[in-house]
């Protein structure tokens, strides 16, 4: 999941976002932090920030990397950590006018994309909710009066023992939310489902609490209150006997999405449902929801009903239809659960519905199912260990180029490989 988070200088966008980051669990990513770097490495370079050409080739020389320890980041170009030397008061005064420049955004914004296709984390800039994210499932446009922006800054530079007179630090702030609002690129402005936060009259404390309601809102929408009961429930029950964990949830993109696992028991299921933040969907035989009681049940918890005889055509229909709607479906590729806890072939399915619908398949292995509650026992066994882990996407576009029928084979051959992959790598852990 996204979170988007705008707004000008001074609203205490970054330590929000780090702060929010850190009580859900996700990852942060600053984006101010990477235009800050590029203008080190400009002035570094020594290149002359109105040529432009200069200034789109030096993306040849420029690595920048982000290094994530105990819940803070570290930034380095080419391998130097500039963490602090972009806060320079060179870097603040030149940046606004590099990052205005659409050769500068045309390389750094697909790198903030790639990096929120790959994990859930919180997003800062200027237009995470209006350009790079605009589907992100939470967008907040923090705001605060330029004079309170100025005076949280001036006491910032007061305790750094930096003498700047308030009036200039002021005239700063102000300047630069000029540039950044009138500029033709991206310029600064709230997305019109983004949520505006105030933050003139209240601590840092107090808005961090708000954006935390905000997102754990945000977090359960999809969830029926059944659904949330049934997976905290399971997930405290898998806990207690088979010391549950998961891997790899940051692998899990926003929006739709195909989970593809192996299946070797009654409890994969609620196995995947909580062990992703995400809300899923899952298919069973229409059969199962004769019962009034438990269909209505199984419906609740986001199981759709296929008819029996077409069970492929309108399973295929149903779940391009609900990953249209950028939720995210579970499906099993083995077609039933194995007997004997092994691997067995995989069925297209998978494969096809993400071809039609170009949905990134996300491989899970979920471990131990297997041993607790095997085809062949009529009750689970009430000890053991089980876990899931979540590999890398795999998107139908790395085969598009081949014939229809070869694609979809080494697509269906690779997908079954990373579940492979996923269950070697837990074997040896
Ligand atoms: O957030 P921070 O003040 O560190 O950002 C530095 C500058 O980078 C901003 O003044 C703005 O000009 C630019 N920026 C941007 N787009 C973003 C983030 C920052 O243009 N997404």
């Amino acid at each position: 999941m996204i979170i988007a988070i705008d707004g000008p200088a001074g609203t205490g966008k970054t330590t929000l976002a780090k702060n929010l980051a850190h009580a859900l669990g996700f990852s942060y990513f600053e984006t101010g932090a990477m235009y800050r770097a590029y203008t080190w490495f400009i002035l570094k370079e020594g290149i002359d920030p109105d040529d432009h050409d200069a200034l789109a080739k030096g993306f040849d020389r420029f690595k920048y990397t982000i290094k994530t320890e105990n819940g803070s980041n570290t930034y380095f170009v080419n391998g130097h950590d500039v963490t602090s030397e972009v806060r320079s008061d060179e870097v603040t005064h030149l940046v606004s006018k590099i990052a205005a420049l659409g050769a500068v955004r045309s390389h750094l914004v697909p790198i903030q994309k790639a990096f929120g296709n790959a994990h859930n984390a919180v997003f800062e800039g200027r237009d995470m909710g209006s350009v790079v994210f605009p589907h992100a499932k939470l967008k907040i446009f923090l705001t605060a009066s330029a004079s309170v922006r100025a005076k949280r800054r001036f006491d910032e530079l007061q305790k750094k023992g930096d003498k700047t007179p308030f009036e200039e630090v002021l005239k700063d702030i102000n300047a630069r939310d000029h540039a950044d609002e009138t500029r033709a690129h991206s310029p600064l402005k709230k997305a019109d489902d983004a949520i505006l936060v105030d933050t003139s009259n209240f601590s840092i404390d107090a808005v961090l609490s708000q954006l935390l309601s905000l997102s754990k809102k945000a977090l359960k929408e999809g969830k029926s209150f059944f659904y949330r009961a049934c997976s905290g429930l399971s997930y405290l029950l898998a806990r207690l006997f088979y010391h549950h964990k998961t891997y790899g949830q940051e692998n899990v993109p926003q929006g739709k999405a195909i989970i593809a696992a192996n299946h070797a028991s009654f409890i994969d299921p609620p196995i995947i449902s909580f062990s992703t933040s995400y809300p899923v969907h899952f298919f069973a035989r229409s059969t199962l929801f004769e019962g009034k009681i438990i269909g209505s049940a199984i419906k609740k918890l986001n199981t759709h009903p296929i008819e029996y005889g077409d069970q492929e055509l309108t399973a295929i229909k149903l779940a391009c239809k609900l990953l249209n709607d950028d939720k995210k479906i579970v499906l099993f590729p083995e077609g039933e659960r194995s007997i004997d806890g092994e691997l067995k072939a995989f069925q297209q399915g998978a494969v096809r519905i993400a071809a039609r619908t170009h949905a990134p398949v996300v491989p899970a292995y979920i471990e131990g199912s297997f041993d607790a509650w095997p085809r062949v026992r009529k009750w689970p066994r009430l000890c053991g260990k089980t876990s899931c882990t979540f590999g890398s996407p795999l998107y139908w576009e790395n085969y598009s180029h081949l014939q229809k029928k070869e694609g979809l084979e080494k697509f269906n051959h690779d997908l079954k490989s990373a579940i492979e992959v996923l269950a070697k790598e837990r074997t040896r852990s």
